[in-house]
């Protein structure tokens, strides 16, 4: 039984759904800087992806490593108390990143997950969404 309190609750989903995080506005600039043009949380799209680019077909989540539940990630520990609360929780988003993934794919977008993690190596990260959005890949 989910005994959290309604306000606890919309708490959560807010900062779960959180727009204009700084990782995504990082990852924003990141994007711009490479000459690419795109809009921004689109909400017909499944899981309102934050950054979309509609003349390829092509999605980015920006995901808080948190929130999200990144696996073997250290930013992404479990909080120390309520443990199965959090790790159900955690687990939840999860799959519903999955299904918004899935459901995405099915209708012909691709999609590339960039975590707030990978933002420290900003390198590696131009390299992944050049990777993704160059158009000889596809
Ligand atoms: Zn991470």
């Amino acid at each position: 039984m989910d005994t959290l309190a309604p306000a606890r609750r919309s708490w959560l989903m807010s900062r779960i759904k959180a727009k204009n995080t700084k990782p995504e506005i990082k990852v924003r600039q990141l994007i711009y800087a490479l000459g690419y043009r795109y809009r921004l949380h689109v909400k017909k799209l499944p899981g309102c992806p934050d950054i979309v680019f509609s003349g390829k077909k092509k999605v980015i989540f920006v995901n808080g490593c948190y929130w999200h539940g990144h696996l073997n990630c250290r930013y992404a520990k479990l909080p120390k108390t309520n443990i199965e609360f959090w790790s159900d929780k955690f687990i939840r988003n999860r799959e519903r990143d999955k299904r918004n993934v899935a459901a995405l794919e099915a209708q012909g977008w691709q999609v590339s997950i960039i975590w707030q993690c990978e933002i420290r190596a900003p390198e590696l990260l131009i390299e992944k969404i050049k990777s993704f959005l160059s158009d000889k890949n596809y």
